[in-house]
């Protein structure tokens, strides 16, 4: 609910309240008031404990209660039913006590039943988020005032209390202490009059007088009794029965009272004297009657009876004036034994009955007598004291009405009451005025804190104020100024490193160095000196006017810069004498900072600033000068890396240019980076057309993209022969661009031009082959001829022998030409099929074949097939390599030797490997291994016959089938032949 609703409900039920159960309009007001405190309480959003702690119901229940409970003292003391405005506070008071008690469970009932529904329907929360900042914090002024404003309510409220209750409690006591004072006074004077009564009686019983039986000398002593005294006004003589035999004056009542009667009785049958009680007389008047028994000397005996008005008694009189007026406004009356009221100014309360306040307990006791506190029926207070009479059993009782004692409490109480709400109102005041002095120097501080962190670090921080505060804005204004500095040096150090990343020009990059370090440092000039290749100064840049002639300094203090490099700074030049002859120091010159520009191991050259006065360092200016260095000697290192990058680059660039090989190079991502001339003229293309391209989008040949882009999957550089559309044929050889351990950076193909070499080739095949095809049929001849010769007759034994060595060469020619002639077929592809072949079964049937032969040459032959896989192949020629291999390694392992014959199969090939632990081939020889008619030179294989055709016919083979051979071995300890074929 909101704030308006709360309050509307609170009017209602204040309405109800005030026309149901107590009428007071002001209760409408009141709760209205409850439910606009409430409802704003609970729906707050403020930060905070205090805050969060206010939006419970429980708290808002029992404070707006309490506050409630605190408006309503006006309407409990307008409402009053009592004139006196003291009294209606008397009156007023104790009702606004005992409502607190009930107004708190009231709130806290509330409280409960909120906080019940709270919790049972939290959707009902008015406020769920959380953020504002609550009033009280909002500035460092409202802190305190709201933390000191409420403790000097609460002060002077305390005060107020004290000096009320001190007031009223002295108030109090003055007033019992005077009541009792009166008390006193009038109870000593009642005694007094019963004894002067009786003692006048007495003396007047003793008369013979009165014993005369002359009625007239009787009456005329009862007469002087009368007068002469002055304290009875009428005086009785009866007979014994109470028959009155004189009467003093006649106008005075004859009839005896019964307790006159009854006393007369007593008297004269104990002889004692008695006093009656006070009697009404029909004239309104109060009586007492003194009764003695008078003796006849005759015997038998008469009775005298004073009777005395108790108003006109001079004692009583004073007795009864004495107990009026006490403060002013003390009733006081006398009582009798049987409580009734005897002795009171008011006419109509005499003879009335006095009720005490048996059951109450006094609040004090005073000169005998007790003092109450009595209410009475119109609610006002009264203060009552109650004495009774020494030695007599009359009580003497003061009434005062409480609010006399409230009017002398407030005599006191209201000047100093006053004197503390204008120390408050003061106070209050001072506060105000003192919390906005402090806080306005604190204000003024944080504004200025605000704009220092925003950036804004023009404007000075003057905050006036002595003390923690003026200190702290020194230090503001401390903070705001070397702010200020170190951001200007660092946007003049960002300058210069922008210029200096920019550029490796020192024309371009080193003025702003120097134009930094004068701006920034105040110095009269600055300048950079290089030192050249002799060690000598070299190139010169300046800013700023120097007097004299200064190459003298420059040189020395490129001295220094070499020698040391840490900064020369001189403070003064007048006291270093020592490090810089003054002689060479320009005239006008006081002050020197000379910073070294390094890289790591070597001076490059000094920047030094020349002060035009002496000064101190500082820390700051330093460490700026020293960056100011240091980007110089970035500046300076990457100019001459630049420049010996920039050489080197075009080194190579003229290698490339000059070379006759075409070079292609690409990057990692496949994008031609570089083609020199050669390849430009070899494929037809201008580079500037392909450089920046993806291979694949540019024109050059498919076959230098494929060579370019499939890497060796067994490592090393990709080979190949690449024709080209016009004729030329091209070898080319494409790896990977390696830096050290990292991926590669790409890769680089270089192709020769090997057209003239493939003519001659195959002008070599095309002799090879005529010649060897003419040589096969005077060869069979000679075969035939040579076996004839033993059949046409005897030979000797040498003939026999030469027979046999002509056969052997004749059988090494054949065998020779057939080679050739496989060859030359297999280069031409004729009759050469390819069919279904499970390459397993295949070496098998070699090794089979193979075994009888190893055997004699006590070998140690054995397979390791892995794979049972098939391919398309010509069988015949397969068998034809493999054999070949099996061969060589039968041929090249001395006895003992161990030989395996393996079939792998990997990635889409099948490989078969013969290895053997023979006597092994030389690198120098592995590359040449493949040619026709290459056979390596050893002494100890001269003996093995060969015609250095095998392995160029098992490549060959491989070739045809789209694979390729290669050999892995070791001189002395063995070889190993790979065979790897294409399954598709
Ligand atoms: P040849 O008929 O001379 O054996 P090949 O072409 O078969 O001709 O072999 C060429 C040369 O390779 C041989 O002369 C031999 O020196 C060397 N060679 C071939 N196989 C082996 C092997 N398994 N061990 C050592 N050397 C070998």
């Amino acid at each position: 609910m909101g704030i308006g609703p709360a309050a509307v409900v609170g009017l209602l039920a204040g309405l109800m309240r005030a026309l149901f159960i107590n009428g007071q309009m002001t209760e409408v007001f009141q709760s209205a008031f409850f439910g606009l405190i409430a409802g704003y309480l609970l729906q707050q959003n403020y930060r905070g404990r205090l805050s969060s702690a206010l939006r419970q119901p429980i708290v808002v229940g029992v404070l707006g209660r309490l506050l409630l409970w605190f408006l309503a003292l006006p309407s409990t003391f307008v409402y009053a039913p009592i004139e006196n405005p003291l009294s209606a506070l008397d009156y007023s008071w104790p009702l606004f006590l005992s409502a607190l008690l009930p107004a708190l469970v009231e709130g806290a009932i509330a409280g409960v039943l909120g906080q019940l529904l709270y919790a049972t329907l939290p959707a009902l929360r008015p406020t769920q988020t959380v953020r504002a900042v609550p009033p009280y914090a909002r500035s460092l002024n409202r802190r305190l005032l709201f933390t000191f404003v409420p403790i000097v309510f609460l002060i002077v409220a305390v005060l107020v209390y004290a000096v009320a209750t001190t007031t009223v409690n002295a108030a109090t006591q003055q007033a019992v202490q005077q009541m009792a004072r009166d008390a006193t006074s009038a109870s000593q004077d009642i005694p007094f009059f019963f004894q002067t009564g009786q003692s006048l009686v007495n003396s007047l019983a003793d008369d013979e007088q009165l014993r005369s039986t002359d009625a007239n000398i009787r009456q005329s002593k009862l007469a002087e009794g009368v007068r002469t005294v002055a304290f009875f006004d009428e005086m009785v003589l009866t007979d014994a029965s109470g028959q009155p035999l004189n009467v003093y004056p006649t106008t005075a009542h004859k009839q005896l009272t019964d307790e006159e009667k009854l006393l007369v009785t007593r008297a004269i049958s104990s002889t004692a004297p008695g006093v009656s009680e006070v009697h009404r007389r029909d004239d309104n008047t109060l009586m007492v009657s003194f009764v003695v028994p008078v003796d006849n000397r005759g015997g038998g005996a008469n009775a005298l009876i004073g009777r005395a008005r108790l108003y006109v008694n001079p004692t009583m009189t004073r007795a009864q004036s004495g107990l009026q007026n006490t403060l002013g406004t003390g009733e006081g009356f006398v009582v009798d034994e049987r409580n009734r009221i005897v002795l009171s100014p008011l006419a109509d309360r005499l003879m009335t009955e006095w009720q005490p306040n048996t059951g109450q307990a006094p609040i004090t006791q005073v000169g005998g007598g007790k003092v109450y506190i009595n209410s009475v029926e119109d609610g006002t207070r009264r203060l009552i004291y109650v004495r009774p009479v020494a030695g007599y059993p009359w009580t003497a009782v003061i009434e005062l009405p409480y609010s006399s004692v409230l009017g002398l409490a407030a005599q006191v109480s209201v000047p100093l009451l006053l004197l503390l709400l204008a120390l408050m109102v003061v106070a209050g005041a001072a506060m105000f005025l003192v919390s906005g002095a402090v806080t306005r120097p604190v204000r003024a501080l944080s504004r200025a804190a605000t704009r220092i962190a925003d950036g804004k670090l023009e404007e000075t921080v003057q905050v006036s104020g002595e003390g923690e505060v003026g200190q702290l804005s020194d230090v503001f204004e401390q903070m705001r100024a070397s702010l200020k500095g170190r951001l200007d040096d660092l946007s003049l150090l960002l300058r210069v490193s922008q210029e200096v990343a920019a550029s490796l020009d020192l024309e371009r990059g080193i003025p702003p160095i120097l134009e930094g370090a004068l701006q920034t440092t105040g110095a009269l000039a600055a300048r950079l000196v290089l030192i050249s290749a002799d060690g000598q100064p070299g190139q010169v840049w300046r800013r700023g006017e120097l007097p004299s002639e200064i190459t003298s300094l420059d040189r020395r203090l490129i001295e220094l810069a070499k020698s040391s490099p840490s900064p020369l700074l001189v403070e003064s030049v007048v006291r270093i004498r020592t490090t810089l002859d003054p002689s060479i120091i320009p005239a006008g010159v006081r002050a020197l900072a000379a910073l070294p520009v390094r890289r790591p191991n070597e001076a490059l050259g000094v920047l030094w600033l020349a002060y035009g006065e002496s000064r101190r360092f500082l820390e700051s200016e330093k460490n700026v000068m020293a960056t100011l260095a240091g980007q110089a000697a970035i500046l300076v290192e990457n100019s001459q890396l630049f420049q010996a990058a920039e050489s080197e680059r075009r080194r190579l660039a003229a290698i490339l240019t000059s070379t006759s090989d075409a070079v292609i190079v690409t990057s990692q991502d496949g994008r031609v980076l570089l083609m020199n001339s050669a390849a430009e003229i070899a494929f037809g293309v201008v580079a500037t057309r392909v450089v920046g391209k993806r291979l694949q989008e540019t024109v050059l040949e498919p076959a230098v993209i494929q060579l370019l882009v499939t890497a060796n999957p067994e490592g090393g550089a990709q080979t190949g022969e690449i024709i080209l559309p016009d004729g030329h044929t091209l070898y080319g050889s494409a790896s990977d661009i390696l830096m050290g351990e990292g991926p590669p950076l790409g890769r680089v193909a270089v192709l020769r031009d090997i057209t003239r070499f493939k003519e001659l080739d195959s002008m070599k095949s095309d002799f090879v082959a005529t010649v060897s095809h003419d040589l096969r049929s005077p060869l069979t001849y000679m075969r035939g001829y040579a076996s004839m010769l033993p059949m046409v007759g005897e030979l000797s034994d040498k003939q026999k022998d030469y027979v046999e060595k002509i056969q052997g060469g004749i059988e090494q020619m054949t065998e020779m030409v057939d080679d050739l002639l496989d060859l030359g077929r297999i280069e031409a592809g004729v009759g050469l099929q390819r069919a279904e072949c499970v390459l397993a079964d295949l070496v098998r049937e070699i090794v089979e074949e193979a075994r009888g032969r190893a055997l004699a040459f006590n070998l140690d032959l054995r397979t390791e097939i892995n794979t049972s896989r098939s391919m398309q192949a010509d069988q015949a020629l397969l068998k034809r390599a493999i054999s070949n291999l099996l061969d060589n390694a039968m041929k090249y392992t001395p006895p003992n030797g161990k030989i395996t014959i393996g079939l792998d199969e990997r990635a889409d090939s099948l490989i078969v490997h013969v290895f053997d632990t023979g006597i092994g081939i030389a690198a120098a020889d592995q590359g040449r291994l493949f040619e026709k008619f290459y056979r390596v030179k050893r002494r100890d294989t001269l003996d093995i016959k060969g015609s250095g055709l095998g392995l160029a016919i098992v490549k060959s083979i491989a070739e045809w089938h789209g694979g390729r051979v290669w050999v892995d071995s070791q001189l002395g300890v063995g070889s190993t032949f790979y065979l790897a074929l294409p399954v598709e």
